[in-house]
């Protein structure tokens, strides 16, 4: 590959170490941070300046360590088991969740909320494990439709469940800061299983959430 007339030379990574070991990760971070310099100088932007110098190891370290943590299996939360002790039978939503993820055709960040409602069985889990799945689903590079069906069928997983329903909403940088700009377009999707495939449930779940 040629740019600026020099060759650059393009450090494949064949066999990479699994990210999930610290040399992996390491390599990891060291491999970003070269090709985001070169991007950075491809673009003429000075690499002597001491507030752009440390920037491709800060962003390599930056995706690997926290925005794209969740594409290391290792990072996924640690899940402790409650019996259902109570035999609470009804509905469960947890609303509102904080959603921060990265569109993977632009790479640049859709935010928003999520809401995640189910019927109980046998085991529960800590209501701050909501939270910290989505956290973990949703630091990587994805589309938001995708997103989605893994929060459903990840946590139908877990819960050992069928009766499960998802609603994320989102703003997408990709269509506020670019192309067409729309700054107040929110984009929503859903995932019902079980249950909430019925129409009074779903509209019992969709009611709480917009109520
Ligand atoms: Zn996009």
């Amino acid at each position: 590959m040629k740019a600026n007339g020099t060759q650059i030379k393009t450090e494949k990574i064949k066999n990479q170490e699994p990210i999930t070991t610290a040399a992996g990760k390491l390599k990891k971070i060291q491999a970003i941070a070269f090709h985001f310099k070169k991007i950075m100088e491809t673009l003429e932007l000075n690499l002597e300046d001491p507030s752009l110098r440390d920037t491709p190891e800060r962003v390599a370290k930056m995706y690997v360590n926290e925005t794209f943590m969740g594409l290391d299996k290792s990072n996924f939360p640690k899940i402790s088991y409650f019996g259902n002790h109570y035999k609470y039978d009804e509905m469960i939503l947890i609303r509102d969740i904080t959603l921060f993820s990265y569109c993977e055709h632009h790479f640049v960040p859709f935010f928003g909320k999520v809401s995640i409602a189910y019927f109980p069985q046998n085991r529960v889990i800590g209501l701050s494990k909501f939270n910290r799945i989505v956290h973990f689903i949703a630091s990587k590079p994805q589309v938001q439709e995708k997103l989605t069906v893994e929060l459903g069928t990840v946590l139908k997983n877990l819960l050992d469940i069928d009766d499960i329903a998802i609603a994320v909403e989102a703003h997408h940088l990709c269509v506020a800061s670019r192309g067409i700009s729309d700054t107040n377009s929110v984009t929503e999707t859903s995932y019902f299983s079980g249950k909430f495939r019925k129409s009074k449930v779903q509209r019992q779940f969709l009611n709480s959430i917009t109520s």
